[in-house]
């Protein structure tokens, strides 16, 4: 009996530590489900607003790369090697093209210029450095130029056609995967045009593209941007492309020169495209001169 009540006793002394203990439990379930309520719902929007510029950047980069993006060239420019696109009399258009990066500090420098002149440009990316830094890789995209490859090491030297491949096609997988984009512009290291990487982009039909204005920045004696913007403001012509390096080493001087070198070329009439969009002007400039001369006689 004594047991018993004993045994009694001692349940009743502990029912209300238990209780305590379950309402503490259950009073934590609820601040936790309120909680998880409150913060869960806050929208991209809402996190925009409140954490500023920043975090504008993180949410808009999180987006471009969810989203597959294709380069695809025009068919009358696949597997060609081009220098500049000739495009119709009054469509004054030049393309301003970036190497080697991304690249810590002057890509971003770059990105910030061309955001603030509302100016799409195109990124020869090389797969080591976007590897490396693929938050900056992510900002390009998210700013809406067009991601070309430059391949994996940035060899000069000549390669077995499986090399040739693996430089090229390694650097697709890498922009692939970091930034969900397929890319079928090709700039060769160096301009080299006889070390297997363009037989291989051309056997693929990509569009090989190299320049027609060099503004001699990967010089080891880097110019000064108003040497720079002298050699580019005397080279340059309607259908364009304007190399330029972002990445690859110090490129201060270059990211100095690219708000003059608009400003410049603008004064002198020119629009700014990127390289997609010179060929397609360039097809559909093509096309209306083959139309024009294709007329049959006496119409
Ligand atoms: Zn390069």
């Amino acid at each position: 009996m004594a047991k018993s009540a004993r045994g009694g006793q001692n349940t009743k002394r502990l029912l209300p530590g238990k209780l305590f203990w379950l309402a503490i439990a259950a009073t934590s379930c609820v601040v936790f489900a309120l909680l998880h309520f409150i913060f869960g719902s806050i929208s991209a929007d809402t996190l925009t607003a409140t954490t500023g510029i920043n975090k504008t950047v993180e949410v808009t980069t999180l987006i471009a790369s969810s989203i597959q993006m294709n380069f695809d060239v025009p068919a009358s420019y696949q597997a060609k090697t081009i220098k500049y696109a000739p495009v119709p009399a009054g469509e004054k258009v030049i393309a301003l093209t970036f190497d080697d990066g991304p690249w810590p500090e002057t890509t971003e420098s770059i990105l910030a210029t061309l955001k603030k002149e509302q100016i799409k440009a195109t990124f020869y990316m090389v797969g080591q450095p976007l590897k490396s830094f693929p938050e900056i890789g992510k900002k390009v995209l998210a700013d809406g130029h067009v991601i070309a490859n430059h391949t994996l090491h940035h060899w000069y030297h000549k390669m077995t056609p499986l090399v040739a491949q693996r430089e090229i096609e390694d650097t697709q997988q890498i922009i692939r995967e970091v930034l969900n984009v397929e890319t079928a512009y090709f700039r060769p290291p160096g301009g080299v045009l006889t070390n297997g990487l363009v037989a291989y982009a051309q056997k693929q039909g990509q569009s090989v593209n190299m320049w027609s204005v060099d503004s001699n920045d990967s010089h080891p004696k880097r110019p000064s941007p108003e040497a720079m913007l002298k050699t580019i403001l005397a080279n340059a012509t309607p259908g364009g492309i304007v190399l330029m390096h972002d990445g690859g080493g110090n490129h201060g001087n270059t990211a100095k020169a690219v708000p003059q070198i608009i400003a410049k070329l603008r004064e002198q009439g020119y629009k700014f495209v990127t390289v997609p969009e010179l060929l397609e002007i360039s097809s559909a400039g093509a096309e209306k001169v083959a139309k024009a001369t294709d007329l049959p006689v006496g119409s």
